[in-house]
């Protein structure tokens, strides 16, 4: 029998190695497996051409294709499951395959915009803030008065210098306060602000200052884009936000053709992301890639061109993830989400509480959020949509 001493001794040993454990772990251990958020926008894309395809009404002259026989070639299909996979292969192939994909209104799965007026500012205010801000009522660019959960980000340890936004649209600088928060914001028709630019920065710039400009106020979807990637690759943002403007663009000028075009370079592009993420050891397995729009459109035939509070449907959109914290549940059916949880979905996957910064905000959409599922289901749909 050991002496009484060294039992009190090793038992004292023991303690203070518990004591020195629980001393070493961050303050903000978290338990979801995401470093990194990566949130795009294909602005006022909308959930019919998401989880339908594109639209047979619409290949038409009427709806400004030139050549419907070609779109039909390229989008047709006999079935909504045919046309979308054919319009969104990254979509339904990888994402709704490994992810979850909310919105499909034929399903009784509604994501709505809450702020009731259904265009871009009121929508990514709502989206970046988690809470409609009635203030917000016109596009113009006005500096946003509330902090974005970019901005709070931004100021959390380990996030500083590492957060980022590029956007085709000319006011992003404004809702997202790039003075103010300190943001590294590239948009419209911007080349990179880097002081020693790398040889793709260098290039794209040279296009950027050439080229000729379709719309004054939004660039290429192709050059923000290509321009995101160089700054993920060299700068290691953790939280990135790329904005593509093309899809908007395009419906308000009345071309069904132009528009799909745009959708689906728009996920081209996100494939191409992807690859890159699941490739990169920083990246993989520890990054969510979240895929929204900042409002919806009206019906064929005429009003899918426009949106805004007097257009039906049009505060309807939709939300595609996946990542390492998001259960393989596929396209969701029977359950409702808003635009106004994506921002505290955001910080609960990188393990922040933005909603103790912003209690006005949203809750996180827990059905993303392996282990967080019971504790607040997601609101349930009464009844099926109409
Ligand atoms: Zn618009």
């Amino acid at each position: 029998m050991k002496p009484r001493w060294l039992t009190v001794l090793v038992l004292a040993c023991t303690l203070c190695v518990c004591h020195r454990a629980a001393a070493q772990a961050p303050a903000n251990a978290q338990a979801t497996k995401t470093r990194n958020v990566i949130l795009v926008v294909s602005d006022g894309l909308r959930w019919q051409e998401i989880f339908r395809g594109a639209e047979p009404a619409l290949m038409n002259k009427a709806a400004g294709a030139h050549d419907p026989a070609a779109l039909d070639r390229e989008f047709g299909g006999s079935t909504p499951q045919a046309r979308r996979e054919k319009l969104f292969p990254f979509l339904w192939g990888r994402v709704a395959r490994s992810g979850q994909i909310f919105g499909d209104a034929d399903h009784g799965a509604q994501a709505r915009v809450t702020n009731g007026k259904n265009f871009s500012y009121p929508g990514y205010n709502e989206l970046f803030t988690g809470y409609p801000d009635p203030r917000i009522d016109s596009n113009d660019k006005v500096m946003n008065p509330n902090v974005t959960v970019f901005e709070w980000l931004a100021n959390q340890p380990g996030f500083e210098g590492r957060v980022g936004a590029y956007g085709s649209w000319n006011v992003f600088p404004y809702i997202l306060a790039r003075e103010r928060a300190k943001l590294r914001v590239v948009a419209g028709w911007e080349p990179s602000p880097e002081a020693e630019p790398t040889p793709g920065e260098a290039a794209l710039g040279a296009v950027i200052t050439s080229i000729h400009r379709t719309w004054s106020d939004c660039g290429y979807d192709a050059l923000t884009y290509q321009l995101a990637r160089e700054y993920l690759a060299r700068r290691r943002p953790r939280v990135l936000f790329i904005g593509l403007g093309e899809t908007d663009e395009d419906a308000h000028e009345g071309r069904y053709d132009h528009y799909l075009h745009a959708a689906k370079r728009a996920d081209d592009a996100l494939a191409q992301l992807w690859d890159w993420v699941q490739a990169t050891p920083e990246y993989q397995d520890r990054t969510t890639l979240l895929v929204t729009a900042d409002h919806g459109r009206g019906d064929a035939p005429v009003e899918w061109k426009s949106h805004g509070a007097n257009v039906k449907g049009s505060e309807r959109i939709w939300l595609a993830a996946i990542g390492p914290d998001t259960p393989a549940l596929g396209a969701r059916a029977g359950v409702e989400i808003t635009q106004s949880q994506i921002a505290a979905t955001m910080a609960a996957l990188l393990g922040h509480d933005y909603r103790a910064f912003a209690p006005r905000a949203d809750q996180p959409i827990r059905d993303l959020i392996a282990g967080a599922q019971h504790k607040s289901p997601a609101k349930q749909s009464p009844q099926p949509a109409p």
